[in-house]
Formats: C-alpha cells, sequence, structure tokens
C-alpha cells in the first residue's frame, strides 16, 4: 500500500488496546513539536520507520518534521567509519575525520530549524548537534546500533556528545552503554501495511515466488538478508544440506546490496560457489525496492531461517513471525529478544542445531502451526508500529510536560 495510510486503517490489525493507548497518550500532546534528525531520508532501517510513523503522529495532532544532515562524500566516510569503529571494527578514526563530523554539524546547525519541544537525534552521524540546542527543547539520542563493544578513541569521541542530551533510547539492554542520563529501551518496529508486511492473496504469492523461479511442490525454507558474513548465508548452505538427507525441500537465499558494497559482492560470490550444481538452492540477488517480492517470498516459506552469528534488532524476523511463520534463528543482537525458544521459534548456536530445528519442524505440521500462530500473535502485541508510537509518545509527555 503506497497510499498515505491513516491511524484507522490499523484498527482491525493491531490490538485495540495499543491504539486506544496511542490516541489517549496524544489528548493532550496536540500542537507539541516533535522533531527527528538522521542522514537520509531513503534507504535503511530508520528512514523507514520514520516514514511510516510521522504522518501517523501527524494526524495526532503533534507537529512532527524531519530534517536531514548532509555532508561532503569525507563526512560519510568519516560517519561510516564511526559507525563500524562502535560496532568493533579495528580501522583508525582519525583527528581529520573527527573535525568533519564536528564541523559538518557546526553547518548543518546554521542550516537546518532545530527549534523543537522535544527533538530526536537518530544514531551517530547528526549526534554533535545537541551542540546547538535550545536551552529550553528536550533532546533524545536515538541508537540504532549495538554499542557493546565499541572501540575505546571513538566512543570517547561520541560519549561527551551524548552525555549533553537529555535521555537515550536504545533497541535492547545488551547494546546500551552506562551513562550519567536517563536511558531507554525501545524495540524497533514494522508496519503492517506496507508493501512489504501487507495481506497478500495466495494467487499474487504463487505468481510472484513463480516469477522469481522458486518452485511451490516442496517445502521452501527461506532467508532474507544482506550478502554480510554476520548473516551466515554459508551456515545456512550447509544446515540445509544437513536437512535435504531426510527432507525434500528447497533453500532461497534472497538478498540484496551486494553491487554497490565490495564486502556483499564477496559473500555473494562465496555462496554461489557453495551452491554450485544445487538445483534445489536459489540465491536471489534482489533490487532495493522489492518488497512485494519479499513479502511473497516469507508468505510462500515453510520455515524462516535468519541464523545470523551477530545482528542488530533482526527485522527479517520481525517480518515473518508477523506472517505467522515459525523462525529459526540465531541466538544473538535482538533476535533473542524476539524468538523465545521452543515457544514462537526456535534459537540456535550452530549448524547442526539449525539442522536439527529445520528438521524437527519440516517433520510436524501440528508444531510448525502452534509456533506459527503464537509467532503472530507476538509479532501483533509487540513488534507493530502502533506499539513504537505508544512508546515514543510516553517520551513526549515525559520530557515536554
Ligand atoms: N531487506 C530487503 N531486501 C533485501 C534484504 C533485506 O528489503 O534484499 C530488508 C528486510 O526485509 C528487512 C531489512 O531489509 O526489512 C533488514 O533488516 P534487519 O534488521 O533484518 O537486518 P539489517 O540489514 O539491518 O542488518
Amino acid at each position: 500500500m503506497s497510499a498515505k495510510r491513516s491511524l484507522d486503517d490499523y484498527e482491525d490489525v493491531v490490538p485495540a488496546g495499543t491504539l486506544r493507548l496511542v490516541r489517549l497518550l496524544a489528548r493532550d500532546l496536540a500542537g507539541r513539536a516533535f522533531l527527528h534528525v538522521n542522514s537520509t531520508r531513503a534507504g535503511g532501517g530508520v528512514a523507514e520507520i520514520l516514514n511510516g510513523m510521522l504522518p501517523l503522529l501527524d494526524e495526532l495532532g503533534i507537529r512532527t518534521r524531519w530534517e536531514v544532515i548532509s555532508g561532503t562524500p569525507e563526512f560519510y566516510v568519516a560517519t561510516k567509519r564511526i559507525h563500524n569503529t562502535l560496532q568493533g571494527a579495528d580501522l583508525p578514526f582519525t583527528p581529520a575525520m573527527k573535525e568533519i563530523v564536528i564541523e559538518t554539524a557546526r553547518r548543518a546547525a546554521r542550516d537546518l530549524d532545530l527549534e523543537s519541544d522535544l527533538v530526536m537525534i537518530h544514531d551517530p552521524q547528526p549526534a554533535a548537534l545537541v551542540e546547538a540546542r535550545h536551552a529550553n527543547d528536550k533532546w533524545i539520542w536515538r541508537c540504532h546500533i549495538d554499542l557493546s563493544r565499541p572501540q575505546r578513541g571513538t566512543w570517547a569521541f561520541l560519549e561527551p556528545f551524548i552525555r549533553r542530551y537529555d535521555g537515550a533510547v536504545f533497541h535492547i539492554a545488551p547494546f546500551a552503554r552506562r551513562l550519567p542520563i536517563p536511558c531507554y529501551l525501545v524495540h524497533p518496529s514494522i508496519d503492517p501495511l506496507t508493501d512489504k508486511n501487507r495481506e497478500m492473496e495466495q494467487g499474487e504469492i504463487a505468481r510472484r515466488v513463480t516469477a522469481l523461479g522458486v518452485p511451490l511442490d516442496r517445502p521452501i525454507l527461506l532467508q532474507v538478508s544482506r550478502f554480510d558474513p554476520f548473516k551466515d548465508p554459508v551456515g545456512v548452505i550447509h544446515a540445509f544440506r544437513l536437512v535435504r538427507k531426510v527432507r525434500d525441500c528447497v533453500l532461497v537465499l534472497a538478498g540484496g546490496g551486494a553491487s554497490d558494497d565490495p564486502e556483499g559482492a564477496a559473500v555473494l560470490t562465496h555462496v554461489r560457489e557453495e551452491a554450485a550444481g544445487d538445483p534445489d538452492i536459489h540465491i536471489l540477488h534482489l533490487p532495493p525496492d522489492a518488497h512485494l517480492d519479499i513479502n511473497a517470498l516469507q508468505r510462500a516459506a515453510t520455515i524462516v531461517i535468519q541464523k545470523s552469528t551477530r545482528e542488530g534488532f533482526g527485522l527479517t524476523v520481525a517480518e515473518a513471525m508477523w506472517k505467522g511463520k515459525p523462525v529459526v534463528g540465531g541466538a544473538t543482537g535482538g533476535i533473542v529478544e524476539q524468538i523465545q525458544n521452543g515457544v514462537n521459534g526456535f534459537l540456535v548456536h550452530t549448524i547442526d542445531g539449525c539442522a536439527f530445528a529445520l528438521r524437527r519442524l519440516l517433520a510436524d505440521e501440528e508444531l510448525r502451526h502452534g509456533i506459527g500462530a503464537r509467532a503472530r500473535e507476538y509479532a501483533r502485541r509487540n513488534l507493530l508500529i502502533t506499539r513504537h508510537m505508544a512508546d515514543y509518545l510516553q517520551m513526549l509527555r515525559l520530557h515536554t510536560s
């Protein structure tokens, strides 16, 4: 659904209590100004969530705005370095990089309108904007990455900025740092009405999946992921081989991003080599806007795999759970928060463990349906955009009342 959505459209989809809570929380916040700042208007999870949520907050009478910090190519090199070194990469974060990050923030502070009751700054790229905060406004830093093992030099650069905020928000507790300001945990979310997640007729599912060259006559095991070593696509192939010794099924590895990312291209080549000669392994390199195809694949899958060895929150898990699928996920990052092992999915640590869970699910239709139904209900209550809005509205109340 690409048309503008309204809160009423969510009425029959999300828990009634959540929608009531959202409306209640917003009641005396009408007219309050809520500004978001990030570094891109398209691409990536942050932009996707803001695109979906801001019009809905607007509808509730909150005056929402979205500004984007932009800079020279050197700025993006520096912020990519911040991103990677905060997540543990052993690369230099140089004085010149620090300078360009601060300079870009100072220029952006002159160009952007930063006045708002609550300002939410997303991720490290625009964090230094806090130097320009208006005295009476409240500023929150919303972190979308894993800060559990940052390179010390990069965190030492960033931390003094973060300490000047009124609060910091993390996806999950293990990603947070100890800070002298209030810290909150807010899971990200998916939008049940977008092309990626909307309901889809069986006919459309079959048409799309067939057009992608995937047969529908056997159970489909699916992993949707960027071609990234931490998503362990090669481990998925090895697990599939173990499963196929006892069950006829096909494996689909669907992902994108390899064309503009040399590391992704190398992983994709490796995956293709591993799968070579096996007609039951389908490797699909999808364009960035293949939302309907991903939706169809997730709905056609018998089991969804997300065998990551390291993960952020893992929104593909949320997407598959929402579609009522049993998910076999690597026990890492946000996957551990979403899957309760044996209840609404399976958590695995190894290739053998992954193969075992897949075999167990393939052999037992009742188990698949039970796990899938509990996954759907878990996602409905915890992983949808309306719950996320309620969290942000509470923050708005807390900091601006
Ligand atoms: N995704 C996509 N195309 C792809 C691979 C992934 O649109 O080829 C989407 C996927 O459906 C999900 C998001 O990208 O919405 C990935 O989020 P996740 O948190 O799972 O992983 P990340 O890529 O952020 O590490």
